[in-house]
């Protein structure tokens, strides 16, 4: 038992550091403890007679909060990252964070370390941290992004370019700021997105864009160093087909349902077992996970924009129960950024969600933020990939599946994806319609079962391949009645004209010519926020 005088200054540590906000001291657990003491510690009856859970995580939240807490203006870390797709009409993302976000980020990963003898000393941090999502969207030009940076005597600023971080000094942007845009031309409006768990939004001002300070350099670095084996982890994290067996093969029928989400996807499969055809012996996984946001959500959306406060339970405690694995289509955030606003229970213990997902390529669309997820991930042992085809069919029952792998082009991840095809209903992320793999519509012993009556129509696809869509879908289609989903919302490649939200109609009379009923997630005749259907 530990000493009663060791526990009291235990507390004092911890009490001191959670007064002053000290989040190193607070969760790396300098305490005068050896790593056995450490672990009765956490287990005994005093410390959580003390410290509840939910008290440590809501005062971890609370210093990690990147909001204004009051404070007029703040400055933060920023990394600009451009959409590539329309880099001269500027929408930019900043991946953001905060001092006490690295710094939790360095410690959490500094014990993860090989080696590392302070190893033991995760706990409390294992116990509060979670991946966040911290991230600035704006709309300007790089020259107005240039505008902010600040110069010395002779007029020179530092180069601001994608891909370096600098500080940034960010206002709240609300009336009583005088935050009119118009007025005030060295400034930038733009939208601070933060999830711990439930997803927050502020409107900001970015007043000045200056160099970032040796000491951060230095932290930052030493974090790229703890992240920087992603690609050693996946090599030895593949499917294996026990698990995919377990989750699929017993399918008798499958039920699925498409969140409305804006222009992302998350869509829950429910499979019931073949064997007893007992409802509530059935595997529940997502495809998916986006998250509707301010961005992809259209205004007139009530439904999605409403979701967007609650996206956590939403996606969550739906009607066919929590799913146990979350098959990730592609790695663009529209469906997998849903991951963020998880409750923490969802990443450990033994009925932590799996995540399965392509092989992560690095390439110039590696964003700072699927980096540091996948890492975590890794580290979580939650996260295994996918490289190869994965089958069950049974005939006899009428059931079968294909999970594929897809690697058409290397620097983009639309073409870098799974795709899941169960009976005739077809996920098929956002892989365009020349990538689509013949095999993936072909049975057990080869033969092209050109069968699919439901499809979720790919976001990206949509708007640049019509033709390839005809090209695609008429022969792989059986006979009517065919269903057609479209997740409708904004996006970034759009430019901001409604006549290039998805889906574009172009692609609407694609799937009419191919006698679809094509139902899209706005349409105001459906109250609920779900579609359901069965494979
Ligand atoms: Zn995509
Ligand atoms: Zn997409």
């Amino acid at each position: 038992m530990l000493d009663v005088r060791v526990l009291n200054r235990v507390f004092d540590v911890i009490d001191q550091n959670w007064e002053n906000n000290n989040l190193i001291e607070f969760c790396h657990c300098r305490l005068p403890l050896n790593p056995e003491q450490l672990e009765e510690l956490w287990d005994s009856p005093q410390f959580k007679e003390r410290y509840s859970e939910e008290q440590l995580s809501r005062k971890f939240k609370s210093i990690l909060n990147p909001f204004f807490n009051g404070q007029e203006q703040k400055e933060i870390y920023c990394k600009v990252e451009v959409d590539n797709s329309e880099p001269e009409n500027g929408r930019y993302s900043l991946f953001a964070i905060t001092k006490e976000m690295l710094e939790a980020d360095t410690a959490y990963y500094e014990t993860e370390m090989p080696g590392n003898i302070n190893r033991n000393y995760l706990s409390m941090l294992d116990l509060l941290y979670k991946p966040y999502l911290y991230e600035l969207v704006f709309k300007c030009s790089m020259n107005e992004l240039i505008s902010l940076v600040t110069r010395d005597e002779n007029n020179r600023g530092f180069d601001l370019y994608p891909g370096v971080w600098c500080k940034v000094t960010i206002e709240p942007a609300g009336d009583d700021n005088g935050g009119d845009i118009r007025n005030a031309p060295r400034r930038v409006e733009g939208t601070l997105w933060y999830s711990a768990s439930r997803p927050e939004y502020e409107t900001v001002l970015i007043s000045e864009i200056s160099k970032v300070d040796q000491s951060f350099a230095n932290t930052y670095q030493q974090l790229e160093l703890y992240q920087n084996d992603i690609d050693n982890c996946i090599d030895s994290n593949r499917v294996k087909h026990d698990y995919l067996d377990k989750l699929f093969c017993n399918v008798r029928r499958s039920r699925i349902k498409v969140m409305r989400v804006g222009q992302a996807n998350a869509i829950i499969v429910s499979n019931v077992c073949r064997i007893t055809g007992n409802a509530s012996e059935k595997r529940v996984f997502a495809f998916d996970l986006g998250l509707p946001t301010p961005g992809n959500v259209i205004e007139n959306d009530k439904v999605a924009t409403g979701i967007i406060d609650d996206a956590d339970d939403k996606l969550m405690e739906n009607t066919y129960g929590r799913p146990e694995a979350l098959i990730i289509s592609h790695w663009h955030s529209d469906h997998f950024n849903g991951i963020y606003v998880l409750h923490r229970d969802m990443f450990f213990g033994t009925n932590r969600m799996i995540v399965i997902a392509p092989r992560y390529i690095v390439n110039d669309d590696n964003y700072e933020l699927t980096n540091r997820l996948i890492k975590f991930l890794i580290n979580k042992g939650s996260i295994i990939f996918v490289d190869d085809v994965f089958e069950y069919g049974d005939r006899s029952n009428k059931c079968y599946y294909r999970l594929m792998r897809v690697n058409e082009r290397n620097e983009n991840y639309n073409e870098n994806c799974l795709m899941l095809r169960i009976n005739k209903t077809l996920l098929a992320g956002d892989c365009e319609y020349y990538a689509w793999p013949a095999k993936l519509f072909e049975d057990n012993s080869g033969n092209n079962v050109k069968k699919v009556n439901n499809i979720i129509i790919p976001h990206h696809a949509a708007y640049y391949n019509t033709q390839g869509i005809l090209n695609c879908i008429t022969p792989i289609m059986s006979s009517t009645p065919k269903l057609a989903i479209a997740c409708v919302g904004h996006n970034t490649y759009g430019d901001g004209n409604p006549l290039r939200d998805h889906p574009v109609q172009s692609v609407l009379v694609a799937y009419d010519h191919e006698n679809f009923d094509v139902l899209c997630t706005n349409n105001t005749n459906i109250a609920s926020a779900n579609f359901a259907f069965e494979a």
